[in-house]
Order: structure tokens, then C-alpha cells, then sequence
């Protein structure tokens, strides 16, 4: 686990299968991934792309959240994880920010607003083509990153992306995070990873390992 493993010569192939690829939540501007971010905390992605469209068509922007409040907000996403403490966030959110050019473009800011971690702002900085601070560590790469041999075992995210900054190189940090996770999401499933046509698997330890 060493900086000089070349892990991005190595993580290539996956890098070049998912550079780009739009994030799952169905967002249609920085308003709605900020919002849709907080929302999908403990939560799926699905579940949250179910509600979106009502909840945009009434709030469709900060100014008309910052006017609204919590009671208000709660029936709009009741069918959500932790609604309740998560209209508390997105409320207080839209009062300090106020409008949607106030989103906050850097790590520091982010990680300030309420509900907002350090993965979440990982997310909202790679989709909204911010320059990366940190390395998108969610429960897919908290998985899949070990198994490759990238990094220790950890359940923690933060401990996560703190070893991955140590293994991997700046120029990558911006999508290599969402490339493991979506190799997470379609081949390196939690049971039964299909390493047969995972396209690193000739670097992977775990797929060596079993092969041996
Ligand atoms: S080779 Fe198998 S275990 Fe390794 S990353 Fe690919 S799917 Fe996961």
C-alpha cells in the first residue's frame, strides 16, 4: 500500500470505463445534487430519485426552501430515512445560503453546512466539476478498496479516504472514487463479485488470492 505501486496505472481500466459517468441521483442542477445528497444519507439512491420530482415542483430552489420551514418541508419527504432531522438540515441550509449561486464550491464550506460530511461534499465537488480536495469514500469503495489490496480493512469512511489520499495520486482523486464505487455497484457486489469480468482483476488481491 504504497504510493509508488503505480495504482493509478493499475486502476486504469476502470477509470477509463466510468471518467464522467453522471452520478445515480437524477439531479438537474447543483440546487437539486446538494438537496438530493443530503437526502440519500442513510437512504438509497432510488428511493430518493422516487420523491424528487414533487419535492422539486414545490421547492424548486434555496429561495423558496429559505421562505418554507420544517413542517412544512416533512410531507414532501416523509418516505425518506431520518426526514424529520434531515427537514431540520435542508431548511437551516436554505436560510443561511439563501440562494442557489451561494452553494459552496470548496471542501471547508461544505463540511460546514449541516448535514453535509466529508463523502457528500466529495460527491457535490466531482459532479459539479470542482477541483477534488478529498476522494469520494462511500459504501461501496469502503468495500471494494480493500479487496483490491488498495488499503486496510475500515468501516469508517473518513479513515477510508484518508489512506486512499496516501495511495493514490491528485490527478485521479476527482473520479477514482466514483469509479470504485460504481465498479461496487455493477461487478464487485458485497456476495459473489463477478471477477471474471471485472476489468481489473489481474491487479486486484483479492481475485490473485483465490486463484492461487
Ligand atoms: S477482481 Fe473481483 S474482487 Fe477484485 S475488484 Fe474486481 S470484482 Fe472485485
Amino acid at each position: 500500500m504504497l504510493f509508488n505501486e503505480e495504482w493509478d496505472i493499475k486502476l486504469l481500466p476502470i477509470l477509463n470505463l466510468y471518467k464522467g459517468r453522471k452520478h445515480p441521483l437524477n439531479y438537474e442542477n447543483h440546487y437539486q445534487l446538494l438537496i438530493m445528497v443530503i437526502l440519500s444519507t442513510q437512504d438509497s439512491d432510488a428511493n430518493i430519485n422516487k420523491i424528487a420530482p414533487n419535492l422539486f415542483a414545490i421547492y424548486p430552489n434555496l429561495e423558496s426552501l429559505a421562505v418554507s420551514n420544517t413542517e412544512a418541508l416533512i410531507p414532501h419527504i416523509s418516505k425518506v430515512r431520518n426526514f424529520s432531522t434531515k427537514a431540520n438540515w435542508i431548511i437551516k441550509i436554505a436560510q443561511h445560503l439563501k440562494e442557489d449561486k451561494n452553494i459552496p464550491s470548496i471542501m471547508e464550506h461544505l463540511v460546514a453546512l449541516k448535514g453535509i460530511g466529508r463523502k457528500s461534499a466529495n460527491v457535490i465537488m466531482r459532479e459539479m466539476k470542482l477541483p477534488a480536495e478529498g476522494i469520494i469514500a462511500d459504501l461501496h469503495v469502503i468495500r471494494v478498496a480493500p479487496r483490491i489490496g488498495l488499503i486496510s480493512e475500515s468501516k469508517d469512511g473518513n479513515k477510508v479516504e484518508k489512506q486512499l489520499i496516501q495511495v493514490l495520486p491528485k490527478e485521479i482523486w476527482s473520479e477514482i472514487g466514483m469509479s470504485l464505487s460504481f465498479l461496487g455497484r455493477e461487478i464487485c457486489r458485497p456476495t459473489n463479485p463477478k471477477c471474471d469480468i471485472c476489468p481489473i482483476n489481474t491487479n486486484c488481491n483479492y481475485n490473485n488470492s483465490s486463484n492461487t
